[in-house]
């Protein structure tokens, strides 16, 4: 919040205008990180496999999973390929692709 601020602040001095408005320098890295992330894997669920346990739900660290008709889902761009979803799922319903 503070680089948001400090950034409106020069720029309202006409001192300095910011790369892409309402962006930081660090947002615009992490943006493209995950970006980059995305072209590598994400947590995908067979919903015919799944029986709605939720563990992976409060496993997930990213927070990409949630519930949806008693099933889980992935919010691909949350998700950040850890794995750790797959590893405690006891109906092995996910895997990495
Ligand atoms: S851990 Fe597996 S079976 Fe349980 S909700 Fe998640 S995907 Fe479904
Ligand atoms: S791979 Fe990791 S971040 Fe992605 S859904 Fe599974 S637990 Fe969450």
């Amino acid at each position: 919040m503070a680089g948001r601020e400090e950034t409106g602040n020069l720029r309202d001095e006409g001192r300095a205008r910011p790369l892409r408005i309402g962006i930081t320098p660090v947002e615009n890295f992490l943006n493209s990180f995950i970006d980059y992330n995305k072209t590598i894997m994400t947590a995908i669920i067979n919903k015919d496999a799944c029986t709605g346990c939720e563990t992976c739900v409060s496993e997930c660290p990213a927070e990409a999973i949630t519930m949806k008709n008693e099933k889980a889902e992935v919010i691909t761009e949350l998700c950040v390929d850890c794995g750790s979803c797959v590893d405690v799922c006891p109906a092995e319903a996910i895997t990495m692709e």
